[in-house]
């Protein structure tokens, strides 16, 4: 773990977080600032900062990616259901990237509806009204999870 990191501390527990799903390798929250309601991250306990940290050939890091990726599957699946329309999964790596959180985890961004436009990403462009509406959300795609 470590302390500077901000997913690490929420896979710790010490900073609150909406979960959808957990297990020994990976967590799965909404996103603070969503693109879109929905808006999941999907983060692998063990911190590495972006793809190109993770070592090769360790089986113990294949588990967590095999994991890591089931997950990001499920979770696209649940939001498609919960919402209709599609989703996006979006990986970012480095500052160039727009990576703003270095912890590795993968964005699933909902999007509602038959709309063919450009699907926007931009950050916080769907905030949730309330509490309420958050938690509503997030027990929506736990409930397609199960
Ligand atoms: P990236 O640009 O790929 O590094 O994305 C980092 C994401 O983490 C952004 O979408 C942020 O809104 C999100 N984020 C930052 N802090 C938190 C937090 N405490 N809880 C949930 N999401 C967060
Ligand atoms: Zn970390």
């Amino acid at each position: 773990m470590d302390t500077n990191c901000i997913f690490c501390r929420i896979a710790a527990g010490e900073i609150p977080s909406t979960k959808i799903y957990e297990n020994d390798k990976v967590l799965a929250f909404l996103d603070i600032s969503p693109m879109e309601r929905g808006h999941t991250l999907i983060v692998p306990r063990r911190h590495w900062a972006t793809m190109a940290d993770l070592p090769s050939g360790d089986p113990e890091t294949e588990a967590v990616m095999s994991e890591w990726f089931r997950v990001a599957r499920l979770v696209c699946k649940a939001a498609i259901k919960a919402f209709g329309g599609g989703a996006n999964l979006l990986q970012c790596n480095g500052p160039a990237a727009g990576q703003t959180v270095p912890h590795l985890h993968l964005h699933v961004i909902p999007r509602p509806g038959t709309v063919e436009t450009q699907p926007s990403f931009v950050s916080g462009a769907r905030a949730y009204s309330s509490d309420v509406e958050r938690e509503a959300t997030a027990e929506l795609l736990r409930r397609y999870l199960r």
